[in-house]
C-alpha cells in the first residue's frame, strides 16, 4: 500500500463554494495535502483523464462536467491513502452513500459527486503526474 492518493474537488462543489469545507474535512481526517491547484480542464484534458471510462455511456457527460469549471486537483498522503480517501469520500452514488462521508454530504447525484479519487496505487500515481509537476508537490 503506496501513502499517496490522487483526489479532485469536482466542479459543482467548487460551484456551490463547498471547496473550502472539503479541504477542511481531508485535513481532520488526518490526510497531509502535498499537491493542492485550482484548474479548469478542457473538455480534451478531461477526456485524456477519463480514458478508461472512454466506452461507458455517460462518458459524454462525464468530461462535460468535468470541463464545466473550476475544479481542486490534490495529492493527498496518509497511511493506506487510497482506500482511506475512498472510505471519505463514499459511494459513487450519493443515495449510497454512508453518513459522515462527503458524497453523502455534498454530492446531488451519480454524476455531479462532489470528488474523485483514484482506484489504486498505481492509478494514484498516473493522475498524481497527470495534473502535477515534481515542482508542485511539497
Ligand atoms: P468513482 O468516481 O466512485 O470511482 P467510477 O470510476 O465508476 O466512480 O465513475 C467515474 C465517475 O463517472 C463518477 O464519479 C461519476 O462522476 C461518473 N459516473 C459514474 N457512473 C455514472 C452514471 N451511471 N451516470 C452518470 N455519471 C456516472
Ligand atoms: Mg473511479
Amino acid at each position: 500500500m503506496s501513502n499517496l492518493t490522487f483526489g479532485i474537488i469536482k466542479p459543482d462543489a467548487v460551484r456551490a463554494g463547498n471547496h473550502g469545507k472539503i479541504v477542511d474535512r481531508i485535513l481532520a481526517a488526518g490526510f497531509k495535502v502535498r499537491g493542492m491547484k485550482l484548474i479548469h480542464q478542457s473538455k480534451k484534458q478531461a477526456e485524456g483523464f477519463y480514458a478508461v471510462h472512454a466506452e461507458r455511456p455517460f462518458f459524454g457527460e462525464l468530461t462535460e462536467f468535468m470541463s464545466s469549471g473550476p475544479c481542486v486537483v490534490l495529492a493527498l498522503e496518509k497511511e493506506n491513502a487510497v482506500p482511506a480517501w475512498r472510505d471519505l469520500m463514499g459511494a459513487t452514488n450519493p443515495a449510497e452513500a454512508a453518513d459522515g462521508t462527503l458524497r453523502k454530504e455534498f454530492a446531488s447525484s451519480i454524476g455531479e459527486n462532489a470528488v474523485h479519487g483514484s482506484d489504486s496505487d498505481e492509478n494514484a500515481a498516473i493522475e498524481i503526474a497527470y495534473f502535477f509537476s515534481k515542482l508542485e508537490l511539497v
